[in-house]
């Protein structure tokens, strides 16, 4: 859509104006045949027709051209008020720099910025309205730390709000104590049953070696039985022995007293078979 007409100061060129909307040429396009039209209306007209509004020549967008630099210029000094005049704006300037004007014009309406604030206002009068906003928000002057709306404050009482907060907070903090606990809990028991296996194992290995232990004890114990029985042995033998020297040389002795006596005597067979069997007994000890 143009420009409306009604805004410009003096005549305007015909050939300025949109052939759709007959307003004042926005972001002006060109056909082939030399009629002008706002990109907006033209890029509209296309979409159901293939040719000129005015005169009915076949055209496509791509035959689209920007308007001659002459009418461009033509275009751009023409003296326009600036849309807020209705609000008081007294501005005129050229169409080339009337958007740099309304961005920053002081008429220009503006919402408030305070959230769910409906009001809006011209740029002169948006901060005294900033001011006494019933939607502006501070922070609570009595420093309970709350941000207060205005509308809502002279509900605020900060005990209540802080008792809120506080009963959150505990809330809060019961349930971690409580997970915190059965989390240690659940490592607890973990650990309880690895002990209780380990120990278990531990036990297996005592009462192993108990009986490793046991068995030795009684292999030593039959040992010592069995040397002491050969020691015992060996003292039997060795007095034996002792008792049968003695005898032997008793004998002896008899003997060479009868020889010189000249008695010849066959010798007594039996302490020769004594001999034999202590010379026997050590061996088999
Ligand atoms: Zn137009
Ligand atoms: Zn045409
Ligand atoms: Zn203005
Ligand atoms: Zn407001
Ligand atoms: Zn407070």
């Amino acid at each position: 859509m143009g420009y409306d007409i009604e805004r410009f100061m003096g005549n305007v060129n015909e050939g300025l104006l949109c052939c759709i909307c007959r307003d004042v040429l926005e972001d002006p396009l060109q056909a082939p045949c030399e009629h002008a039209f706002c990109a907006s209306c033209i890029h509209g007209w296309l979409v159901h027709h293939n040719n000129c509004p005015e005169d009915r020549q076949q055209l496509a967008v791509g035959d689209l051209r920007p308007l001659h630099r002459y009418m461009r210029n033509d275009l751009g000094r023409l003296q326009i008020q600036c849309r807020n005049a209705g609000c008081g704006c007294t501005t005129v300037c050229s169409l080339e720099s009337i958007d740099r004007h309304e961005r920053d014009c002081d008429y220009k309406l503006m919402s408030c910025m305070n959230p769910g604030c409906p009001a809006q206002f011209d740029r002169r009068n948006l901060d005294s309205h900033l001011a006494v906003c019933e939607h502006r928000s501070r922070e609570c002057p009595d420093g309970c730390g709350y941000t207060i709306i205005s509308a809502e404050d002279l509900q605020h009482n900060c005990i209540a709000e802080l008792r809120t907060e506080l009963e959150l907070l505990r809330a809060e903090m019961i349930c971690r104590v409580e997970e915190t606990k059965q989390e240690m809990e659940s490592r607890l028991d973990s650990q309880r049953r690895h002990m209780v296996h380990k120990e278990s194992i531990l036990q297996g290995k005592v009462e192993e070696l108990k009986s490793q232990m046991s068995r030795l004890m009684a292999d030593v114990r039959a040992l010592l039985a069995s040397e002491r029985q050969h020691r015992q042995d060996l003292d039997q033998a060795d007095l034996e022995k002792r008792e049968l020297m003695e005898l032997l040389k008793g004998l002896q002795k008899e003997f060479r007293s009868k020889s010189n006596d000249g008695i010849q005597k066959l010798p007594n067979t039996r302490p020769l078979v004594c001999l034999e069997s202590i010379k026997r007994k050590p061996r088999e000890v």
